[in-house]
């Protein structure tokens, strides 16, 4: 990984607050495979488990690889999906916190004896505040029965700080350890403008195998739970808030396709905007996907933050080689659903990805086709230079061409952004980041007629 991404060549190792390496690693266990969820029922009715300590890291699967007919059947995977029936821990087992939405903690709270009242002060000291509780000891003004009961019932951390990288231009890079041992990502974009962004991550590794992405050559080793997800925005406050200033927005944009581990995102995006918590605007978390249209529609019924997608190609040709998704949900498919889904939402607009491949997907031929392929869809569309890293087939569209694409899709009267190569604005793109193993994802056929272009 660390010459892989060109983000990794421009960091450094800089010093980490001891206060955030006192985290004990917890056992890991075998657990009960829950019932797979259904991809349909509303996240609000949706079950869930207060997973024990015992229980919340044990479901690793295996890396995998993903088939291009199963790309997004593993969210009925009990492997690796999470969502199970409410079950209060008891006995010796701690319940983790993060990961329960307000009325989930207050319901926990009040199973043990205590106030909805006490429950949402214990909340304002997990997500608001400036507090960002790590352990029952930061818990001030909270009454002393109630903290010796938090103190032995639950757990307050889902992540252990690895290590902090820092790029030149302020983009951080910080890598957490899990608790059963695997690393995941997130990333601090920092901007002058007041706008500072945490990139979270959703899964370890990814099954989608986008072909100019360094997370997809890892697989998938398994999804995050909403506790690790929501974590990772807390973290970001509690160590960045005094250098950069308050985080703002959240992107899940980092490991992982977000929308495969909807259940999780949905719950985690749900806890980000709680109006006593964490209070991110919804318009400030968006959730990008690579185009898994029967969760994408879930996702817009069921959540009011933003939606992302990752677009990179107008006709399904190209598509289906750079991002195999395609070949089970194509372009027509992808953007008819938008356009449907779209049409009755008053004042929201979906934001367009397309990373911009050298002698691929850049020709004014595709600007043509993208003017057409996004009319009457409420959107935005986000220009981004490719990164390439050691051993990725594509280069950089040049600046000067990236600016020509950018003029004919404003000509053509779209609203459209360039994000140049800068430390924040590769982290924009989601799948820069992750370490492959021994398992590596294949690379598919190039179609003929890019042979030439790929080995210039
Ligand atoms: S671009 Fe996103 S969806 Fe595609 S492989 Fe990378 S992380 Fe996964």
């Amino acid at each position: 990984m660390e010459k892989g991404c060109i983000w990794m060549r421009r960091c450094i190792v800089v010093g980490i607050n001891p206060l955030h390496l006192t985290h004990t690693p917890l056992s890991i266990s075998t657990v009960k495979s829950p019932p797979p969820s259904s991809s349909s029922s509303p996240s609000s009715t949706t079950p869930f488990t207060f997973f024990s300590t015992h229980q919340r890291r044990s479901l690793s699967a295996t890396a995998c690889a993903p088939s291009l007919h199963s790309i997004d059947d593993d969210i009925s995977n009990p492997l690796i999906s999470r969502a199970a029936e409410i079950e209060f821990s008891e006995g010796n087992s701690k319940t983790l916190l993060k990961g329960m939405r307000y009325h989930e903690l207050e319901k926990w709270v009040q199973s043990h004896g205590y106030r909805p009242g006490q429950a949402l002060m214990l909340w304002k000291r997990l997500y608001g505040n400036n507090i960002w509780a790590h352990c029952s000891d930061e818990l001030e003004g909270i009454n002393k029965d109630f903290k010796k009961m938090l103190s032995a019932r639950a757990e307050f951390r889902a992540l252990s700080l690895k290590e902090v990288r820092s790029a030149s231009d302020g983009t951080k890079k910080i890598l957490f350890t899990l608790d059963d041992g695997l690393v995941i990502e997130t990333v601090i974009i920092p901007s002058d403008r007041g706008r500072n962004t945490v990139c979270v991550s959703s899964q370890v590794g990814c099954a989608m195998n986008c072909q100019f992405c360094y997370t997809g050559r890892m697989g998938l080793t398994r999804h995050l739970t909403a506790a690790e997800i929501v974590e990772q925005a807390v973290c970001a406050r509690r160590m960045f808030t005094d250098e950069v200033g308050s985080i703002t927005n959240v992107v899940f944009m980092g490991m992982g396709e977000p929308l495969q581990n909807i259940d999780n995102v949905v719950r985690a995006a749900d806890i980000m905007v709680d109006e006593h918590g964490l209070q991110f605007s919804p318009r400030k978390v968006t959730v990008s996907t690579s185009g898994l249209v029967p969760q994408l529609k879930r996702f817009l019924h069921e959540s009011t933050c933003a939606l992302a997608v990752s677009l990179n190609a107008t006709t399904d040709e190209v598509r289906n080689w750079i991002m195999p998704i395609n070949r089970k949900y194509n372009l027509e498919l992808l953007l008819g659903t938008l356009r449907e889904e779209l049409r009755h939402r008053h004042n929201y607009k979906v934001l367009f990805e397309y990373v911009m491949l050298a002698g691929v997907n850049d020709s004014m031929e595709d600007a043509k086709r993208l003017i057409d392929l996004v009319k009457d869809i409420p959107c935005k569309i986000n220009l981004i230079q490719f990164n390439p890293y050691d051993g990725s087939l594509f280069k950089p569209t040049i600046d000067e061409k990236m600016i020509e694409f950018r003029n004919a899709l404003a000509a053509g009267g779209c609203t459209v952004f360039l994000r140049m190569s800068r430390g924040d604005d590769q982290m924009a793109a989601c799948g820069q980041l992750g370490k492959p193993g021994n398992f590596q994802a294949p690379l598919l056929r190039v179609p003929p007629q890019f042979e030439k272009v790929l080995n210039a």
